[in-house]
Parts: structure tokens; C-alpha cells; sequence
């Protein structure tokens, strides 16, 4: 227990998973929050201070499932393994084994396969102040960024684990060790850090930060790393976290459909990594994007080649995630047999890729071909099992394994020879756990041993008892032991020997680290980039044209999520719909009832943003696009139930951040955003923002709306367009085209879809009958919401003041310029006079 209690110490708020032989123990309140988290048997061990001590516990063998679900459910766990055998004790003359911690398993250290997602990578993200590094040790990848957004870079990466300085309650708290740069150079074996690029101070805070974090979980102990790379958010689109809510590109609420898994086409977990990635952090780089489409648009065309490719990579192993286990010696038979595997996988796609443009991996024949030639073609689940080297690839292995065959042969030379020798013809060699190989007798001719040797025997030979049984005994002699001690020496000497052998293979692949993890993340990239092609193909999807101006133009455009959604619900097609947010008509303002596929068409347009830039093609007949700096989309809040983040609040904290960052090219969409509040402040709002959209900040945008109002803002925005979802009467009830028309809707159809849904056919006649009394008060020249609904007597209209009073009161003069001001003045004074109106 006081080791445990050193355990515990060292290991904090983290469970213990105490070593005791084949399991892993669990005690006192560790154990009780374990075993409620995996619904173990909660016993007991032992007491401390006269009270029985908790305890559940794992079969060390099976570990990796327990360990997956309690990192899953928010535990950190340390575990503390025997660090010396149990001769090593007694030589000390010390009564327990020694006990450590090795490590402590956290969401954003862990290695393990069970523990990791193959299709998402295990970001760390260290935040300093200005600052941010994230890093994934299962694979070596190591970025920076200065500047950025934190919640934005949050919302992009979805890190496994964050650590941050000032206490964020999402994040583990950590410190920013002394000299950090000193610090990360070391790491890297480097005297500056200035060979692997420009980083800011707060950039390599956060990334000693990191490094510290994964060394102490490690135990001192630092994976392969790639060098940092400084992206500074530079060549890149920005997305935060409300637009990424709203585009449902990785994520979407309650497990629902995304973008990513419609768009999926790739074959190996680092592949769809490297696909989320990108759709994740879409480029703002001409030319980086364009080559993306170029080697699409080669795969496209050369359909063997782009065959070749997807035939090498399918089953093609994760070589990054194996390096890691390796760099850290947490690796098992399958990591070696992963990068033999990878590596001539990447040989096959150099091969195919040869003579294009195509990014292809370096192979590395020496590597590959060792590896061959030393790994067993079947591979044991664990290195203790032995059999990991295949036989004629290390002479002094073979000799101890021979020894040890030879040995095995012995034994069963040695049974026909004591059988002889002591006369007993059903002697058998049995051999025992604790008291190896044994001499076995039926009962009576035991009896008869037991009494007197048989003449003539060697001193070699001769019985010596060891086990009685119900029918039989079991004896040894001195040449059967000896021939048990040179079995078991020779079998542990091949096993140290495969151990120095496997090391050594380690070692190699180590010296190799950055070239394997170059050719996987080659892999990776033509994963993605015949994946792309692939899409493309099956969907006849187009090449975008990217331009340097604020173009806009797609010719039949689908929304790749519904249309899937609709196709596998074999329900009607998707209607295709263009959309032009050219120079000269940037903003769109789009009206139509609800369900007639409004939010549909403005998602669809910013999700070919977002793909285009990433470097796929586009499900339309043809597209059009300048680049987008900065992408902002927005879903009025009445819309947003499901993120229960309904208030009104929230909607004008989004659209603010708008108005501060969106640029003349960026694009905005908008979706019915005012609607959280009442009418009229909904309505004045809207038209302040698309005003502010269409004058100042020149931005493309997208706007759906329900107020119909806003429609006579065309007159005086001559870039805003009007467009409206077509719908048609049909007996009384309302059909959907789906097909997006010019010119503002005609009206609203809410009683149709109401409806639709099914509302009780008196509250529909009643909406009507108001309906009918709103519309022709509206057609009398009136408010029709200004006062009560028609049923009701209007209340008395309150005296009104004088005009001029009325205007000096609606005067806001911190907002007035001089020249304005005096404009007002002359106002008021024609007021005054009864010269002006109001
Ligand atoms: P709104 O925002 O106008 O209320 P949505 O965009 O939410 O409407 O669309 C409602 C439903 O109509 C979608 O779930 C989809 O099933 C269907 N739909 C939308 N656009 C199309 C289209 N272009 N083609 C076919 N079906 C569509
Ligand atoms: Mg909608």
C-alpha cells in the first residue's frame, strides 16, 4: 500500500492502474470510479486502518479497451508497472517488487489503436497568450500559429486535449516552462530554432508548453516529432466557430450527417485525416489551390493511373501512427509489420504516380527490403510471444532457436531411453509450469521405482521422485534435468536475442523516422487527391475556375449533403440551382416560405467555397470563383434550437464579429438572421446589416429572409439582386420546385405549410380569417400591426406631439457628422415653420 500510496501521489487526479501480475489493480476511490465507468465487480483487498479497501481490477492483456472507455469518459489514467522482476527483488533482498508510474494515458498522449480514432487525428493544443502549437503525438505532427482566434482554432482542429496557462475550464491547466526556446531546441537536438522557421515568442511558449506537457505524461519520454511548422494562419481561409456550426463540415449536432462523411471517398485512415484536415483549414492560395485541382483533373483523365493508385492504397496500413509506437518503444509485432507493409505500399504508388505530376512518396528500398527480410510473414500479437524475426535473417538467433529445437528433440530421444532404462514401456515427458520436464509413470510401476532403482542405471539416470498423483508418479533424473535447464536457457536466450534483433530493427526505422513519415504523409495526400477524383467521376462534378477577382458564378449547383441524403431516400431529385454573386450584383437577397429550400441554397453556395479551396471539385456543371478570404455564415437563432443556443444575444454577437471582419472578399451568408426578435426591430436590424454589407464592406453575401419588407431595399442597393424559391398552388396546397427564381416571393404560404404539418383545421381557418383582415388593412394603406388584431376594438391613439418635437427626439447627435448636423438643423427649423413634413 505504500507504494500505491507513491503512486497515487505522483500521479494526482489521474486513476492509478496498479501493477499486481497479470492485472491491473484499482483501489479505494479509484477503484469506485472505475468500476462504476466500466461496470466491474467492485471487491475488496487488504484493510487499511482496520477498513476494508476497495479494489476492482483489468486483465492486463485487455487493457487497451478498459483504458479507451475511461479516457472516453473524461479519466486520466497513470499506470504503474512493475519495474523489476521478482529474482531482481529477492537479490535486493526486498520484500515487493519495485513499482513505478511509466506514464499517465491522456486524451491528447495516447498512442494506442484502441485509443485513437483512424479517421481523426489526436491533437494537443497548447494555448500561450498570442500564441498556439498543437501537436499529435500518434503521428509526429507539429504545427504553430501566432494570432489566431482561439476558439476559432479550437472549432477547426477539435484538439483531443487542450492545455493553457490561464485556466480555461475546457483545457488542462499547464505552465510555460523557463527559456522555451532552449527548451524546444533541445527537444529537436537543434542550437536555434531558426532552421525550422520564423516563430513569434508566444508560438514557442505554447510549443515548450506542449513539448513539457507530453515529456512529464511520458515519463521524461518524448515521441518522434516532426520539426514545428509556423503557419501563422497565413494562406489560409478563415471559418470560426459559428460558420463551422452552421456548415456542419466535420460535425453536426446529434451524430447527423456532414460534409466530410458525404465527400469521403478515401481508403486509409490517414487519408480521411488528411481529408478532414483540409476541409477543415480550406487554402487562400491561388496557386496551391490550383495545383490541388490539377492533379484531380490528371486523376480524372488518366483513369488507369488513378485505379493503380486506389488499388495500392486500399488495406495500405497507418504508418505515422506505427512510427509513433515505435518511437516511444510502446509498439507491438503488428507497428514493424505496419511499416514493412506501408512501405512497400509506397513503392507500388511511386510507381504508379511515375511520370506525372502527381505527389508521390519517396520510397526507401533499403528500409523496405530489410524489414522484408527480417519480419516473419505471420506476425504474433505480442513480442513475448516470440516468432517476430523469420528464420535466416540473424545466424545467432537461428543457432539459439536450433538449441532449442534440438533440445525439444532430446526430449523425446530421452523418453524412448528411460523407458528402456527403468523398464516402464507408458513412460511419458509431461512438462510441468513450475517444475518443468517431468518423467511421468503409471501408479505401479511408480511403486515399484519408488522402492528400488533398476540395476545398471548411470548415476545420470537414475529416478529421483518428484510428484505422487492418483494414478501415477512423476519423476526426474539427472539428465533429464539438465536437458530442462538447456531447454529453457536456449529458449530464453533466443528470446533475449529476438529482443536485441527487434530493437535493432527499431533503431533502423528511427534513422528513417522523417523519410517515413514523409512517405506516409505523400500517401496520404494522393489518399485524398484519387479520392477527390473519384468523387468527381462518380458524380460527373466540375473543375471550379479560381480567379484573383471577386467572382461568383456556378452554373447548376447541387448540395452535396442533401442530394446524398435525398438519393439514398430514393425520394425526388435534387433540383440544381446556379447562383451569381458577380461584380456589379454581389448580394442576393433570397425569399420564399419555409421548407422551400432557402437554407439549402445558401449552405450548398458556401460549402463550394470551402471544397473548392480545399481542393475538390464542385457537384455543378460549371463554377466560377475568386477566392474567399474569409467565409461567414450564419443561421438566424430561432433556427438554431438544436445547439440550444437560442438567444438573440448570440445571433448579434455573430453578426457583429461580421461587420468587423468580413472584407471585400469575403463572402457572407445569412440565414434569416433578425428573427429572434420582435418584427420590427428583426426588419430594421436586417436592413441596417445588408446596407453596411452592400456599402461598406463590399463583401459577396447571401441573404434568406422571411421579411418580405426588405425586397424594396433593391431599389435603392443596385448591387442587391432579388431571388425567391418558386412554389405553385396546386388545389389549395403548396408544391415545392426547389428552383431558385429572380424577383421577391409573392407571399408568405405559412397557413400551406402549417398546414403540411399537419396543424388542426380550425387554428388553420382561423389563421386565415386573420390573415385575410391583416392583408386588407395592409391593402387599405394601413399598418395592419400597428394596432390590435381586427377582432378586438383598437385602443385610443395617444395625442401626438409636434412634429418637430418628434424629429429632435429621434436625433441621435453622437452619431451626427458636422454637415448632417446642420442638415438636421434646417430640418427642424422647416418643422418649425410648417415649410417641411415629416
Ligand atoms: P427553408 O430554409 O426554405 O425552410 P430548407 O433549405 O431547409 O428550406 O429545405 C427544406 C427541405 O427541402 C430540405 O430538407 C430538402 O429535403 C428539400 N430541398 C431543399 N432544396 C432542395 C433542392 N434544391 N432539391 C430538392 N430538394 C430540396
Ligand atoms: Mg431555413
Amino acid at each position: 500500500m505504500a507504494q500505491w500510496f507513491a503512486a497515487k501521489e505522483r500521479a494526482g487526479s489521474a486513476l492509478v492502474f496498479f501493477r499486481m501480475g497479470d492485472f491491473y489493480e484499482l483501489f479505494f476511490e479509484d477503484a469506485e470510479a472505475a468500476s462504476e465507468a466500466l461496470g466491474l465487480a467492485l471487491t475488496q483487498r487488504g484493510e487499511h486502518q482496520g477498513v476494508p479497501i476497495p479494489m476492482c481490477g483489468v486483465p492486463h492483456h485487455a487493457c487497451e479497451a478498459y483504458l479507451a472507455r475511461l479516457i472516453r469518459r473524461g479519466f486520466r489514467v497513470a499506470i504503474c508497472e512493475q519495474t523489476e522482476t521478482p529474482e531482481h527483488a529477492k537479490a535486493r533482498k526486498a520484500s515487493t517488487i519495485r513499482r513505478e508510474v511509466v506514464r499517465v494515458v491522456t486524451p491528447g498522449t495516447a498512442t494506442e489503436e484502441a485509443l485513437l480514432d483512424a479517421a481523426r487525428p489526436a491533437w494537443l493544443l497548447a494555448l500561450a497568450e498570442g500564441g498556439a502549437a498543437w501537436l499529435d503525438v500518434s503521428t509526429g505532427a507539429f504545427h504553430t500559429a501566432a494570432g489566431e482566434d482561439p476558439a476559432a482554432l479550437i472549432a477547426r482542429l477539435r484538439p483531443a486535449e487542450i492545455l493553457a496557462a490561464d485556466g480555461r475550464d475546457d483545457a488542462t491547466p499547464a505552465i510555460i516552462p523557463k527559456d522555451p526556446a532552449r527548451r524546444v531546441a533541445d527537444a529537436f537536438g537543434v542550437a536555434t530554432l531558426d532552421g525550422f522557421g520564423q516563430f513569434s515568442p508566444p508560438e514557442i511558449a505554447a510549443c515548450a508548453m506542449a513539448l513539457d506537457y507530453v515529456r512529464a505524461m511520458g515519463n521524461g519520454q518524448l515521441p518522434r516529432l516532426s520539426p514545428p511548422l509556423a503557419e501563422g494562419g497565413r494562406g489560409r481561409m478563415l471559418l470560426d466557430a459559428a460558420t463551422r456550426r452552421s456548415l456542419e463540415i466535420l460535425e453536426s449536432p446529434q451524430d447527423g450527417p456532414t460534409l466530410l462523411a458525404a465527400l469521403d471517398r478515401t481508403l486509409t485512415g490517414p487519408g480521411a485525416r488528411e481529408l478532414a484536415a483540409r476541409l477543415a483549414a480550406p487554402l487562400d492560395d491561388l496557386a496551391a489551390i490550383r495545383a490541388r485541382h490539377d492533379h484531380v483533373a490528371l486523376l480524372l483523365t488518366e483513369r488507369d493511373r488513378c485505379d493503380a493508385i486506389r488499388a495500392a492504397l486500399k488495406g495500405a496500413p497507418d504508418m505515422a501512427r506505427a512510427l509513433a509506437r515505435l518511437s516511444l518503444d510502446r509498439f507491438a509485432p503488428r507497428d514493424l509489420g505496419a511499416l514493412r507493409d506501408g512501405l512497400a505500399r509506397a513503392a507500388a504508388l511511386a510507381e504508379a504516380a511515375r511520370g506525372s505530376i502527381l505527389p508521390a512518396p519517396a520510397p526507401l528500398p533499403d528500409l523496405a527490403a530489410e524489414l522484408a527480410r527480417a519480419l516473419a510473414e505471420e506476425l504474433p500479437a505480442r513480442l513475448e510471444d516470440g516468432g517476430v524475426v523469420g528464420a535466416g535473417y540473424d545466424g545467432q538467433l537461428d543457432a539459439l532457436r536450433r538449441l532449442r529445437d534440438d533440445a525439444r528433440g532430446a526430449i523425446a530421444a530421452m523418453q524412448m531411453d528411460l523407458a528402456q532404462a527403468w523398464g516402464v514401456a507408458a513412460l511419458k515427458i509431461r512438462h510441468h509450469q513450475q517444475l518443468g520436464f517431468l518423467a511421468e509413470v503409471p501408479s505401479a510401476a511408480g511403486e515399484k521405482l519408488l522402492r528400488a532403482a533398476p540395476n545398471g542405471l548411470t548415476d545420470e539416470m537414475r529416478p529421483i521422485h518428484r510428484q505422487s498423483m492418483a494414478n501415477a508418479h512423476r519423476f526426474t533424473c539427472a539428465a533429464l534435468a539438465a536437458l530442462d535447464r538447456r531447454l529453457s536457457e536456449a529458449g530464453e536466450e533466443a528470446q533475449r536475442r529476438e529482443k536485441a534483433v527487434v530493437q535493432h530493427l527499431r533503431r533502423l526505422v528511427l534513422e528513417e523516422g522523417e523519410a517515413v513519415a514523409e512517405a506516409a504523409r505523400a500517401m496520404a495526400e494522393l489518399d485524398v487527391l484519387a479520392a477527390a477524383a473519384e468523387l468527381a467521376r462518380e458524380g460527373q462534378w466540375c473543375r471550379p475556375e479560381m480567379t484573383e477577382r471577386p467572382d461568383f458564378t456556378i452554373i447548376a449547383g447541387r448540395h452535396p449533403v442533401v442530394e446524398k441524403a435525398l438519393r439514398e431516400a430514393r425520394g425526388p431529385a435534387f433540383v440544381p440551382n446556379g447562383c451569381d454573386l458577380s461584380p456589379g450584383r454581389r448580394l442576393c437577397l433570397l425569399t420564399g416560405p419555409n421548407m422551400a429550400g432557402k437554407s439549402t441554397f445558401l449552405r450548398q453556395n458556401a460549402l463550394f467555397a470551402v471544397m473548392a479551396q480545399a481542393g475538390l471539385f464542385l457537384p455543378a456543371e460549371a463554377a466560377r470563383l475568386g477566392l474567399v478570404d474569409r467565409l461567414f455564415s450564419r443561421v438566424g437563432a430561432a433556427d438554431d434550437l438544436a445547439g440550444g443556443r437560442s438567444t438573440f444575444m448570440v445571433e448579434m454577437s455573430e453578426t457583429a464579429a461580421i461587420l468587423n471582419l468580413a472584407g471585400p472578399r469575403s463572402l457572407v451568408v445569412l440565414d434569416e438572421v433578425g428573427r429572434g426578435t420582435a418584427t420590427w426591430d428583426g426588419l430594421a436590424i436586417a436592413t441596417a446589416v445588408l446596407e453596411a454589407l452592400h456599402d461598406r464592406i463590399r463583401c459577396r453575401t447571401l441573404f434568406a429572409t422571411h421579411f418580405h419588407e426588405l425586397t424594396v431595399l433593391a431599389h435603392r442597393l443596385p448591387e442587391l439582386r432579388l431571388a425567391r424559391m418558386e412554389v405553385r398552388e396546386w388545389r389549395g396546397e403548396v408544391v415545392f420546385r426547389h428552383s431558385v427564381g429572380e424577383g421577391a416571393a409573392e407571399k408568405s404560404w405559412g397557413i400551406h405549410v402549417a398546414k403540411l404539418a399537419g396543424v388542426p383545421t380550425p387554428v388553420l381557418r382561423r389563421s386565415a380569417e386573420v390573415l385575410a383582415a391583416l392583408e386588407a388593412r395592409a391593402a387599405a394603406g394601413e399598418d395592419p400591426l400597428a394596432t390590435e388584431l381586427p377582432l378586438f376594438a383598437p385602443p385610443p391613439r395617444p395625442p401626438s406631439a409636434h412634429p418637430a418635437l418628434e424629429a429632435l427626439r429621434a436625433l441621435d447627435p453622437d452619431s451626427l457628422s458636422p454637415r448632417e448636423a446642420q442638415e438636421a438643423l434646417y430640418h427642424l427649423r422647416g418643422l418649425a415653420d410648417g415649410t417641411e413634413g415629416q
